[in-house]
């Protein structure tokens, strides 16, 4: 959601402490809320389209924009800011009130002024997983970092609920750094779909589990298919494994004997 030419070169480790506080009073207030790219992780998506009342399809129509991902053919929804001069984000509601969807904005606002990377590390069972590591973000307009009050960056993180976010994403990043390898096959256009609906448009991906045959095909354990039923989150949760099926990555579901 930012030039990378801001972005400060230093690693940072969770207990690195800055000094840093937004609210209403800093002189820059809103001024990081226009003409930003910011990428919606599918937990985003869930709580934003919540919170509107949105059903998740016209959430994506009316809120969102595509980008295709050249080496992986994935398809991520950004995002989409406003057609005003100032390219505005559609939840600024104005410049003195804020973010009108503050406890469900997405996890990049969350992070800021911390920005958020993944690398590829070896875990003891061979198996390739992901560390994520920080850095700063100093843009000249922002002026919380005059505010006196100090932080670790995991303090930053426990603060802004981010925590939780990345709990909640933390299958499907793992999902994308084990298809960002060489090897890896770009995605078909069919294969593209279904990487999009099960990331993003849960109500659809909803149609998708009950209403097309894919409980007969596969082992599935009732207790899971009643808390898909009651709950997002699972669902949300059983569309990451069934990403990681359908790409090849792990065999995460158990075809029935019979199919
Ligand atoms: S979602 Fe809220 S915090 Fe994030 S850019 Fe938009 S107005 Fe700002
Ligand atoms: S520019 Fe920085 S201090 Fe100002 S509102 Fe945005 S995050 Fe807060």
């Amino acid at each position: 959601m930012f030039n990378t030419k801001v972005v400060q070169p230093s690693r940072l480790d969770p207990e690195t402490r800055f000094k840093f506080r937004c609210h209403p009073g800093v002189p820059c207030f809103t001024k990081c809320c226009s003409n930003i790219d910011i990428m919606l992780t599918p937990y985003d998506v869930l709580r934003l389209k919540n919170r509107l009342g949105l059903t998740s399809d016209k959430f994506i129509e009316d809120y969102t924009f595509m980008r295709t991902d050249d080496k992986s053919n994935h398809l991520y929804a950004y995002l989409k800011m406003g057609t005003d001069e100032e390219k505005r984000c559609p939840f600024l509601e104005s410049a003195e009130a804020g973010c009108s969807v503050y406890s469900d904005r997405p996890v990049s606002c969350r992070y800021y002024p911390i920005g958020q990377g993944l690398v590829k590390v070896e875990g003891e069972d061979k198996k390739t997983t992901h560390e994520e590591f920080y850095f700063f973000v100093r843009e000249e307009h922002c002026k919380g970092y005059n505010e006196p009050d100090e932080w670790t960056v995991d303090e930053w993180r426990d603060d802004q609920d981010s925590k939780h976010y990345d709990e909640m994403n933390l299958e499907w990043k793992e999902l994308l750094m084990r298809r960002d390898h060489p090897g890896q096959p770009k995605l078909g256009e069919n294969k593209q779909m279904q990487f999009f609906m099960a990331s993003y448009d849960m109500d659809r991906f909803r149609h998708f589990v009950f209403g097309s045959g894919l409980l007969d095909k596969f082992e599935i354990d009732e207790d899971e298919i009643k808390a898909m039923q009651e709950d997002e989150v699972a669902l949300m949760q059983f569309g990451f494994r069934y990403l990681k099926f359908l790409l090849g990555l792990e065999e995460t579901l158990k075809l029935k004997e019979s199919t």
